[in-house]
């Protein structure tokens, strides 16, 4: 789970990239995207990535601005959330004997300005399916599982964009903690048509795209290296880090900001995965 020279050089790139593009539109004198003091902390945060004679351990960062728009600073988040549920799996690796961990994914298109309400609709549809309250309008096979398979989730959204098509779209990824019974008993094991009908009935007219389901296997996934993708949450930096238009990465900086002052939920967490 560390990071490489690399990808810090990467990060710090992509922060630098960003405040060059806000700068130059003068985005922070906008309301409401960045405040002068948000953006102010955020640049200091950006020039502060000191490497320092090439050695990791010298790599430093002073003010830390902790923004979510802060390639460096969302790395560092995504990092916290994976040992910390690192921790728990280990935990209950050791106190329950038969747990897996099941990885669900699917990411739907949205137009720019549905984001909001897509994001509303995949966290009820994903509600939906493992709530207890909503059961019985569950199909039959999904409440088996519920009932005797399921233990627990970890559940996050991410917006991102696609900088061939020019369109945004929403992933669900989600960890479940799930007894074997789920792998080695027909009548609980819900396979991926399964799961796609049941997401499909929630999410209506939205059309499912890369819908994968996975399993981990008791001996041979000691790494949990899954954890660094399911874990991922609020806004994919990536694209904009690859993009050389600065219009475009600005409207795109844009769309994020704006969703980012909703507050929206995009972690969520339930069963012996929750968080008090
Ligand atoms: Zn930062």
């Amino acid at each position: 789970m560390d990071i490489g020279l690399k990808e810090w050089q990467e990060l710090l790139k992509g922060s630098l990239k960003i405040a060059s593009a806000l700068e130059s539109l003068r985005i922070p004198l906008e309301e409401p995207l960045l405040t002068k003091n948000q953006f102010k902390k955020f640049k200091k945060c950006a020039n502060t990535f000191v490497p320092d004679a090439n050695e990791l351990s010298n790599f430093r960062r002073a003010y830390p601005c902790n923004m979510r728009i802060c390639p460096y600073c969302k790395k560092k988040q995504n990092l916290t959330s994976q040992y910390y549920l690192l921790d728990i799996i280990n935990y209950f690796k050791k106190n329950i004997s038969d747990i897996r961990f099941l990885t669900v994914k699917l990411s739907i298109k949205t137009q720019k300005d549905k984001i909001e309400d897509n994001i509303n609709l995949l966290n009820s549809s994903f509600r939906h399916i493992v709530s207890l309250s909503r059961r019985k309008a569950l199909r039959k096979k999904m409440k088996e599982f519920v009932n005797k398979c399921y233990l627990g989730y970890y559940k996050t959204l991410e917006v991102t964009y696609n900088e061939k098509d020019k369109q945004y779209y929403i992933i669900l990824r989600s960890v479940f903690a799930i007894k074997q019974n789920y792998i080695y008993e027909d009548r609980y094991y819900v396979d991926t048509n399964k799961w796609k009908k049941c997401f499909q009935f929630e999410l209506k007219d939205n059309i499912i795209s890369d819908l994968k389901i996975d399993y981990t296997n008791k001996n041979n996934d000691i790494t949990y290296d899954f954890l660094e993708e399911y874990t991922k949450c609020a806004f994919d930096l990536t694209p904009i880090m690859k993009m050389e238009e600065k219009k475009e990465i600005v409207d795109v900086l844009r769309t994020y900001i704006n969703i980012l002052h909703r507050r929206h939920k995009f972690v969520s967490t339930g069963g012996i995965f929750r968080i008090n």
